[in-house]
């Protein structure tokens, strides 16, 4: 067992003191990948490991090597013991409490950049346990602040956080001011958000996200999406110093914010050039390079005939920045610096000199490996949803899904979390879309009802990934499966698939009829006990009449059928009949239908086959 939606916070240290909480902690631990560590006064368990001394000590020693704490101790003894070790809320690790009963999970401290709240509620969903969050956006709908560009891989620039906070705590208007990245956060806002998106530079309180560096007297803080690329071109052998001084006296001269920086952008040939890579490195930039042949093509404000002499292409700044950013116009054209001296000269080639030139992409680099996650959502009710199912649902940036679906699952929702629904009709458009995000670096998750890969999104979504070329692993794919339409039917009326059965879909929008009716054929020969699945729909008719006409072929009119609709809703209805009694009209599109083999009984009004045909 993994659970890999836990990634983002290893590694995690658990502590448990008692038995009881390591009798709660011990499985989650075990899943988890995480140590468990107890006192000598414990009986070890698998995973667990032994601490000696005094547990502050030893907590002293974890602290700064681990991103988040799980203890199942008392939240008193806990805030004794983090007390001396915290530091700031931008490097605290994630702590949480359990209690001791295990019904609840404490989001304690670091709840948004340490990620306490992500991981309380994802820890709360494994343990089908309640999660405790106290943050006051939390309590409003609202995204955190703090939080609000993380999808997007956004940088967090200066300003005072925590009076902003507060503003948006108390409900006071805070003037957002937009130029660039996504403005997928603003469609989670509830109806009544404290945010105003028309200029007006006389509010308090401000949000910026640019890409600018813009001071003002008010209260702001400014958040920076990557959307800048950098197009060097440079000599052999620059030292990293003059690419680095460079770059940052064109963002100085541009009032443009380092952090807004996407990555840099250069020729093929500049991809092993010492001073870039070292310098790529250090401030974790994705180094993009392109071919002479590609960057000739890109019409640019500056060409150079020297240039295109020497490497093949008349630009190497201007065209790599604007090829990286996907963009035709530069933010900044070429500049050159010479040693550490700026110079507006083009001519004089000589010394080291290296070339800047800045693009704008429209979308923003998330710098984030994508992750679709497909998951199957059961029949309705939310305790039909396997934990790591709800886990998956809890831990994605969007949600993507049938309407009626999403209704279903909306008690799993948390703020700031983006969800998308679409009509029953438009699967091709959700699978496209949960790609395009995820190949952009969100974690999406696609819900299916029932199970996601028995007549769900997860084929079509693989089939899609296919059509890209997918090479397997990016975006990372996982799939969750849920109960199926098949076993929630069955459980509702007895033990119906106690013997070999098969489930068929009348639906012939992909499947020729021809093609079904055969299998109905087969099936109802065969004796396999069947499941109809998309029985009927407002247009499609006649399909029931005739797979029941084909089944009073091959089997007694006694056999058992049931129609079982919206299993486990609200709305459940349930009929058990025969093939002769059975009526296609009362059935709908929300229903599936279970018809027994020639063994199948009914039982005080439960619908039983045998394990066997021997007992017979
Ligand atoms: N992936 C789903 C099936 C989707 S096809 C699953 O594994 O269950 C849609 C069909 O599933 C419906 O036409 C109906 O036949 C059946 N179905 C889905 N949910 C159901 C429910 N709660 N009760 C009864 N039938 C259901």
């Amino acid at each position: 067992m993994s659970f890999s939606q836990f990634q983002s916070f290893q590694p995690i240290a658990a502590i448990a003191t008692t038995p009881q909480a390591l009798q709660q902690l011990q499985p989650l631990c075990q899943g988890l990948n995480a140590i468990l560590w107890i006192p000598n006064t414990l009986h070890p368990l698998p995973g667990t490991q032994v601490y000696s001394g005094s547990l502050s000590e030893h907590l002293a020693t974890l602290w700064s090597s681990h991103r988040g704490f799980i203890f199942g101790l008392a939240a008193g003894a806990v805030v004794r013991l983090i007390a001396p070790l915290l530091q700031h809320k931008s490097s605290d690790p994630a702590v949480v409490v359990l209690d001791q009963t295990g019904k609840f999970v404490i989001s304690l401290c670091s709840g948004h950049q340490g990620g306490a709240d992500q991981l309380t509620r994802l820890v709360a969903r494994q343990l089908n346990a309640t999660p405790i969050i106290t943050g006051a956006t939390n309590a409003l709908g609202l995204p955190a602040l703090d939080l609000l560009g993380l999808p997007f891989g956004w940088r967090q620039g200066p300003g005072d956080w925590t009076a902003v906070s507060g503003a948006i705590a108390r409900g006071e208007q805070v003037n957002v001011f937009q130029e660039v990245g996504s403005t997928l956060w603003q469609t989670t806002l509830p109806p009544a958000h404290p945010f105003d998106f028309t200029p007006n530079s006389e509010a308090k309180f401000h949000i910026c996200i640019s890409s600018q560096r813009r001071l003002s007297d008010t209260i702001q803080v400014q958040w920076f999406p990557r959307v800048l690329w950098v197009g060097i071109g440079c000599e052999r052998n620059t030292p990293r110093a003059l690419i680095e001084k460079a770059i940052e006296q064109t963002l100085q001269q541009y009032n443009l914010a380092e952090e807004a920086i996407a990555g840099i952008a250069t020729l093929d040939i500049k991809g092993d050039e010492p001073g870039l890579v070292e310098l790529c490195q250090a401030k974790h930039w994705p180094l993009r390079t392109f071919p002479s042949e590609v960057l000739r093509e890109i019409k640019v404000p500056n060409p150079s005939k020297v240039v295109e002499a020497e490497v093949g292409t008349p630009s190497v700044a201007e065209a790599s920045a604007l090829q990286a950013a996907g963009v035709k116009t530069l933010f900044v054209s070429k500049q050159i610096y010479r040693d550490q001296l700026p110079s507006a000269s083009t001519s004089n080639r000589i010394g080291q000199a290296v070339t800047v030139a800045i693009a704008q992409a429209e979308q923003e680099y998330t710098g984030r490996t994508g992750q679709l996650l497909l998951v199957g959502i059961g029949p309705g009710e939310l305790d039909q949803i396997t934990p790591a199912a709800q886990t998956a649902i809890v831990q994605a940036d969007v949600v993507i899904g049938y309407s009626l679906y999403l209704d279903l699952i909306r008690p799993l929702f948390r703020p700031g979390q983006i969800v998308e629904s679409y009509p029953i009709t438009q699967e091709r458009q959700r699978g496209e879309r949960a790609i395009d995000l995820a190949q952009w670096g969100l974690t999406v998750a696609v819900v299916s009802s029932g199970d996601c890969g028995i007549y769900g999104m997860a084929g079509l979504v693989f089939e899609q990934l296919r059509a890209r070329s997918w090479d397997g692993k990016t975006p990372m794919v996982q799939v969750f499966p849920g109960i199926s339409a098949l076993q929630a039917a069955a459980s509702r009326v007895g033990a119906p698939l106690m013997h070999d059965f098969c489930a068929i879909s009348l639906s012939d929008l992909l499947t020729p009829w021809e093609v079904i009716q055969n299998r109905l054929k087969a099936a109802a020969q065969a004796d396999f006990v069947c499941i109809l699945y998309n029985p009927r729909s407002r247009t499609r008719t006649e399909q029931l009449h005739t797979a029941k006409r084909i089944f009073l072929e091959a089997r007694s009119g006694n056999t058992p059928v049931a129609m079982v609709r919206s299993a486990y809703r609200c709305d459940e209805e349930i009929t058990i009949t025969t093939l002769e009694q059975f009526n296609p009209d009362a059935v709908d599109m929300l229903t599936t239908v279970l018809i027994g083999n020639q063994s199948t009984g009914i039982y005080e009004n439960w619908m039983i086959t045998p394990r066997g045909y021997l007992g017979k």
